[in-house]
């Protein structure tokens, strides 16, 4: 996933977070949980904070959102058991050998590339992303300068600019 040039940075103190219930994408209110996953490098960290687990933190987001978040997540979950199903079936049936696997593979990159493109679209990482953490702080990157300023004011933490 590539950095987006998000425009505000709030860094939290302490080891609770606390999210305003406020959408990140639309600023209407939020009424569900949409899982944040941290980077790779953040693994040995999580288990500071207590809203942690396995390196995804819990983000309310509106009702609408998570609909689509969920939706996405189905249409890649459904086409990818299609696609092993129809895979082990054309191996079993003798259709593919094992020296078909550059087809196999060409196969499943033409139908999961599709399938990624609504996962791709409604990644909350758009509009909220983990940046970095250290014993003591955490930091996020919030496309939105008004739900920056209120998670920052919740967490008595304050707004600065991405690259400042
Ligand atoms: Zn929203």
């Amino acid at each position: 996933m590539g950095l987006e040039p998000f425009p505000k940075r709030v860094r939290v103190s302490g080891r609770t977070v606390s999210f305003p219930p406020v959408c990140p994408h639309c600023l209407g209110s939020a009424s569900e949980s949409v899982g944040i996953k941290s980077e790779s490098t953040l693994a040995g960290f999580y288990f500071f904070f207590s809203k942690w687990r396995y390196s995804t933190i819990q983000v309310p987001f509106c009702a609408r959102f998570a609909r689509r978040v969920r939706a996405s997540h189905r249409i890649w979950n459904a086409t990818f058991i299609a696609l092993l199903v129809l895979i082990l079936l054309l191996l079993f049936s003798g259709e593919l050998r094992g020296g078909d696997g550059n087809v196999g593979f060409l196969l499943f990159l033409l139908v999961m590339a599709p399938a990624s493109v609504p996962l791709w679209i409604n990644r909350p990482g758009k509009y909220i992303r983990l940046l970095g953490t250290d014993e003591d702080s955490v930091e996020f990157a919030v496309q939105s300068k008004r739900y920056a300023q209120e998670f920052a004011t919740l967490n008595g933490a304050s707004v600065t600019g991405l690259y400042d």
